[in-house]
């Protein structure tokens, strides 16, 4: 007889390993199916996200900030480096060892809230609002069973028409994550989330990287004012961004690849790459779960169909993460796998879409939550602005990084925050507070009327949050 259990997770990224516990700490007997294998073909939960997206990518960005640190901002703080050398191996090692260790800590995690994991592909066999048989294909075969199944299968690299990932030439970010040698030539297709922070990292560590991007404005779902200030401060650093590209023919040779691309201007262009990195977008991962065996609905552009709780159209059959629509962000994944579990439990799950956060990790690093000031003119809105530049921020010039600003955005008759915008050291931290702000649904001086320690980044968000009100006090 098959297993039988109360709730079956497929996939164990960030929605789905968080569902199951979710579902499990509310008392249901709870299994989660996750396929991903290691160098050893071992088990490697954690998804996209742990094992080649935000973890590795967020410890190759600080290995590579602490080489561009030690080779240029520390001669400012009287530490001479002499002899500064690059040890790439042991950089990447670091790095897998950064991803095993969040591998294990989700089997620790799963054996410690009794949740059974399975290794191997999950698919639908048959099922109906009582029970679905659920086929796992791993070392071994079984058959499981289950009333309620979240699908959490997340996305895969979308590829250039034509032109398939090889990951020793043409990389998505599995192979911009693992380069054995700093390219010299570095091609990045996509001025995205990805593509900025993989060409940060290998601009860091010596790469000549230029990125072509499609479209004609730079990072243009950000606030403009931080998208221009962030794109002054890219191109100071030596990252070359060429906007509004249509890129033609790509060809793989030997040891490197050639674009061809016609620029903004209209001139054609032809480019040799020492390695190309693809990042223009993720789809949806349906493969193999054998979604139109059973009828579970996809929409036009291949997500599974889910209605604002994450139902499907099978009764019983609820889907999260990147493999639904909203932003593919782990954390958005996992607040959609939490809502599930507590809603199968009758409770009353809730996702904010509203005040989910935006992290682009690069150097400084950009983060917002909420409107933008184009979004708020387009919708008719009447806001006021205030912005406080981290030049102006005691801590900010003891640690050396005076790069940016904060922004504010709040109703101009209620005050109410509406957005908030930063550019600059450790952006993906300050955005907290702002979140928070907008979830408790404060205004302006709610923040600018908290104290805030001094000497520290966050006083820069009550500076901001005064400068609504044209009363910023250090600026
Ligand atoms: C380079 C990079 C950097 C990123 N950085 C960030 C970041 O800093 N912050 C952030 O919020 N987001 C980031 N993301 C996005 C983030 O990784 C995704 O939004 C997140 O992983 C989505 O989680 P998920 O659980 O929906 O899917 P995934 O993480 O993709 O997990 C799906 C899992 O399901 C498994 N699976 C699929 N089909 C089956 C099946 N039939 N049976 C069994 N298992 C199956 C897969 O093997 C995988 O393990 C980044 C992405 C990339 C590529």
């Amino acid at each position: 007889m098959s297993k039988q259990f109360d709730v079956v997770v497929i996939g164990g990224g960030p929605g789905g390993y968080i569902a199951a516990i979710r579902a499990a700490q509310l008392g249901f007997n709870t299994a989660c199916i996750d396929e991903w294998k290691n160098a050893k073909n071992g088990p490697a939960p954690g998804g996209t996200c742990t094992n080649v997206g935000c973890i590795p990518s967020k410890a190759l960005l600080q290995s590579s900030e602490h080489y561009e640190h030690a080779g240029h901002a520390f001669a400012e703080h009287g530490i001479e480096v002499k002899g500064l050398g690059l040890n790439l191996g042991q950089m990447l090692a670091r790095k897998d060892n950064v991803v095993k260790q969040n591998n294990e800590g989700i089997l620790y995690l799963f054996k410690k809230n009794k949740v059974t994991f399975f290794h191997g592909r999950g698919s639908f066999v048959k099922g109906d609002a009582n029970a679905y048989e659920i086929n796992v294909a791993g070392a071994t075969e079984e058959t499981i069973t289950a009333k309620h199944i979240i699908v959490a299968t997340g996305s895969n690299p979308r590829a250039l028409p034509g032109t398939p990932f090889d990951e020793k030439l043409i990389l998505s970010n599995t192979g911009a994550l693992a380069i054995e040698a700093v390219p010299a030539k570095l091609g990045v297709i996509g001025a995205g989330v990805i593509g900025l922070e993989m060409g940060s990292v290998w601009r860091r560590l010596g790469s000549d990287v230029s990125v072509l991007e499609a479209l004609p404005t730079f990072l243009g779902a950000v606030d403009d004012q931080i998208a221009k200030e962030a794109a002054k401060l890219f191109t100071k650093q030596g990252l070359k961004v060429s906007l509004g590209v249509t890129i033609g023919a790509i060809t793989a040779g030997k040891n490197d690849v050639t674009v061809e691309y016609v620029d903004a201007a209209g001139a054609a262009q032809k480019v040799v790459y020492d390695k190309l990195i693809v990042s223009i977008g993720r789809t949806p991962n349906t493969i193999g779960l054998n979604a139109e065996g059973v009828g579970l609905q996809l929409d036009e552009r291949g997500f599974i169909a889910v209605d604002a709780d994450c139902k499907t159209n099978l009764p019983n059959v609820w889907a999260v993460g990147d493999v639904v629509r909203g932003p593919m962000l782990a954390h958005k994944a996992e607040e959609e796998g939490v809502a599930v579990a507590e809603r199968i439990a009758g409770q009353h799950g809730h996702v904010n879409f509203n005040t989910i956060p935006w992290v682009i990790y690069t150097s400084p690093e950009i983060a917002w939550v909420g409107k933008t000031e184009q979004q708020l003119k387009a919708d008719g809105v009447a806001y006021k602005a205030g912005t406080f530049p981290f030049l102006a921020n005691g801590r900010a010039r003891a640690l050396g990084d005076t790069s940016g600003m904060v922004k504010f955005l709040a109703d101009a008759k209620t005050d109410e925050i509406l957005g908030v915008h930063i550019v600059g050291p450790m952006a993906s931290e300050l955005i907290s507070e702002a979140v928070v702000a907008m979830e408790f649904r404060a205004s302006a001086e709610d923040i600018a009327r908290i104290c805030h320690a001094h000497p520290s980044l966050s006083e820069a968000t009550k500076e901001a949050a005064l400068a609504v009100d044209k009363r910023s006090l250090n600026f």
